[in-house]
């Protein structure tokens, strides 16, 4: 084999294979044990669609039970079909708005009373959009503080009241690298999740002694994803922006899961109040490029819905 088709085979082989859209992976390959979460219960909020999704997936392929709950039951629904049938794990959807203390109290109920434990919890609901800070209404900013901050902070405290503050577990949110720059035309997103950085500090502070672990995992650009999509990635892909990232790509789904199942798992069992960042150094070099986010928001495919 040629040099560089093997060094092009060395690297297929280390990023680890993904499904463009909400669909499991036809096949899977372990690279720690599938027994990694056994017994464990995972309450993955968002875990209907994209990276929720594969999370949950890969959760389950390490033997973990999981409740994966966003506003739309049917989406959810079909999502745990598909992952029971590919994991032959139990996967329960429930309906909540992380807006909503009250729908995440019962969601937790109901939970409670299926699988008796939830050890795991993954915030992972969120809305970004592309827009301007001149353009952005004072309603559009406050919608997505209240999903992603709001969001993650109400599903932390009716976890903590309900069941962590005596059992212990894990919290791991999912944030962006967005405010580490300044990113043009995301002044919404990257305050919101910045905040959440902020919050996974003050809480690994306040409930370590309630043996709680609570960390964020910050993803750069993923493919297959609604984020990648809204955000301007295909055209980042079109106009080769990828090769300035130093691993020359944009990641996986199935990477991300991965850093977070580290991060959920007793692998990490020593780290708390810490922002993994799984963007193949997307943030050090990337352009953060007004002119060229300005022209994917004028051409209107990252609308809200
Ligand atoms: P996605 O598929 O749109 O995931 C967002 C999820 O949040 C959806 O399942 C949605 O389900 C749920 N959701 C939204 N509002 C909610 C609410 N009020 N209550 C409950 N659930 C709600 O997007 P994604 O791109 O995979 O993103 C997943 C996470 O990764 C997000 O936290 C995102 O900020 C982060 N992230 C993504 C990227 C990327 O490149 N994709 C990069 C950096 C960070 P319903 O509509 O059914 O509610």
């Amino acid at each position: 084999m040629a040099e560089a088709a093997m060094a092009e085979a060395a690297m297929a082989a280390r990023v680890p294979p993904d499904e463009d859209g909400d669909e499991c992976l036809p096949q899977y390959r372990h690279l720690l044990s599938p027994d990694l979460l056994a017994g464990q219960v995972a309450f993955i909020t968002g875990g209907g669609s994209g990276i929720g999704f594969r999370i949950a997936e890969i959760f389950m392929r390490h033997g973990c039970r999981t409740v994966i709950a966003s506003r739309n039951l049917q989406r959810v629904s079909e999502a745990s079909k598909k992952l029971m049938a590919a994991t032959g794990q139990q996967c329960l959807p429930l309906s909540i708005d992380v807006r909503q203390p009250q729908t995440i109290a019962a969601a937790v109920d109901e939970a409670l009373k299926e699988f008796q434990r939830i050890d795991i919890l993954i915030n992972g609901a969120a809305g970004n959009f592309l827009c301007p800070a001149s353009a952005l209404s004072f309603n559009a900013f406050k919608t997505v503080i209240d999903i992603d901050t709001m969001g993650t902070f109400n599903t932390s405290k009716v976890l903590f009241e309900k069941y962590f503050r005596d059992h212990g577990g894990v919290i791991v949110n999912i944030t962006a690298t967005l405010s580490y720059r300044g990113q043009a035309l995301q002044v919404h997103a990257g305050a919101a999740k910045a905040a959440i950085d902020a919050m996974t500090r003050h809480l690994a502070v306040e409930w370590g002694p309630n043996n709680i672990r609570v960390n964020s995992l910050a993803p750069g650009p993923i493919t297959g994803t609604e984020g990648f999509r809204r955000l301007g990635g295909k055209s980042a892909e079109k106009s080769n922006l990828f090769s300035v990232i130093p691993l020359q790509r944009a990641g996986n789904k199935t990477e991300i899961a991965h850093s977070t199942l580290y991060l959920a798992s007793p692998l990490s069992s020593y780290v708390t109040g810490t922002t993994l960042v799984v963007d193949g150094g997307s943030w050090l070099t990337s352009p953060n490029s007004f002119s060229a986010l300005l022209d994917v928001w004028a051409a209107g495919t990252n609308q809200p819905h």
